[in-house]
């Protein structure tokens, strides 16, 4: 049985790895389908403390890897299908088939990219719909694509893209940005960027040639419809919780996030940390935060138990 399970490889289950492996707690982590968690789709990261100049986000979440296996955690390649949590000791379905057991559980299992739910969305993902800007970016050198959001990731993905592509146009359903207003006004003043504002995709053209050709807008107070030419939509509408392996076992808000109080859930020994639990304030500083407090808190969850 094992003393700390961590579920999750992002700046939250990487740092709760360090901490609980530095406690001499032998956590074993279960990476997830996603290796290094959501910054590994991005490129440079001004904000995450330490680092003079802007470091890759692939780079800064190989770098915690290393630490974490530095420190003697225990990575392993699988995903978390389903779990018994009010059991003694916690029980662990893994998708490999296997199972495990442990004393307590940290739960950092992140968020994934939303997509708008159109059936013909859904008929072109990677025939030119894409969620990742920074994955699939390099596809669409020279050509006109459009980003859907007005979040931070919708202004860095629009960015970024402006860089590849020959014209970006970015589509918010509102006539404000959410996004922090230093991101919003480098998008502002990039020439290479149409705003379209109060408009929702209504449609992704064309299913019948199999690729996207075009956007149907629909303005979203007076209902007109327009089309636009493109050769790529990106979606930058915010993420989801993955937390389908917890449902009925611990008590989750109305969107599906984990309600935790200081990392601690409704159930003894289980902690949440990072994304999965924080509706607010999603950033890697934040998601390593609570990687370290939900490590404090099962060392001292640990101790008690003796
Ligand atoms: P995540 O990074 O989402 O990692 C979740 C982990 O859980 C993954 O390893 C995944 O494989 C694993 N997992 C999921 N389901 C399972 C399962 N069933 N079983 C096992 N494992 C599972 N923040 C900043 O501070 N600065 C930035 O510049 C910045 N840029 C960003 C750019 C983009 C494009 C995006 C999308 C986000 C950005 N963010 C940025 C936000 C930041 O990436 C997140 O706040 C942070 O990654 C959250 O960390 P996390 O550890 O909670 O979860
Ligand atoms: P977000 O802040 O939740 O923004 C999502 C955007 O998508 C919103 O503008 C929202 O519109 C729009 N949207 C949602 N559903 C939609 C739908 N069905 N149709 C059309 N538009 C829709 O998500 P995010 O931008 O991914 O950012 C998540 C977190 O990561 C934030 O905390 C952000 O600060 C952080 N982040 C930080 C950086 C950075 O610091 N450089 C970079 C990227 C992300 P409304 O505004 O109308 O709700």
């Amino acid at each position: 049985m094992e003393n700390v399970i961590i579920i999750g490889s992002g700046p939250a289950g990487l740092t709760a790895a360090i901490y609980t492996a530095r406690a001499s707690l032998q956590p074993l982590l279960i990476e997830g389908p996603q290796p290094g968690g959501q910054l590994t789709q991005t490129t440079d990261i001004e904000n995450f403390p330490g680092f003079a100049e802007p470091v890759g986000g692939f780079d800064l979440m190989m770098n915690m890897r290393q630490q974490a296996e530095r420190m003697g955690v225990r990575l392993v390649m699988d995903e978390l299908l389903s779990c018994d949590l009010s059991a003694t000791p916690k029980r662990l379905q893994l998708a490999s088939g296997g199972a495990l057991e442990a004393r307590t559980v940290i739960i950092a299992t992140g968020a994934s990219a939303r997509y708008l739910g159109l059936a013909s969305e859904e008929l072109l993902k990677g025939h030119g719909v894409s969620g990742c800007a920074t994955c699939d970016g390099a596809f669409y050198r020279g050509k006109r694509v459009a980003v859907v959001g007005g979040g931070d990731t919708a202004m860095e993905d629009a960015l970024y893209l402006s860089r590849i592509v020959s014209h970006v146009t970015l589509i918010h359903r509102r006539d404000k940005f959410r996004a922090s207003p230093v991101m919003a006004d480098r998008v502002l003043n990039n020439g290479k960027i149409t705003v379209v504002w109060n408009s929702a995709v209504a449609e992704v053209l064309d299913v019948a040639q199999s690729r996207v050709t075009g956007l149907r807008l629909r303005h979203v107070s007076t209902g007109q419809l327009s089309e636009i030419p493109v050769d790529g939509l990106f979606l930058a509408v915010g993420h989801t919780p993955n937390t389908t392996p917890f449902r009925g076992q611990i008590t989750l808000d109305p969107d599906g996030y984990i309600v935790a109080e200081r990392t601690r859930t409704n159930i003894s020994g289980v902690y949440a940390a990072g994304d999965v639990q924080d509706r607010t304030y999603r950033q890697a500083i934040t998601a390593a935060g609570t990687g370290c407090m939900a490590a404090l808190e099962a060392e001292r969850y640990l101790t008690e138990l003796g």
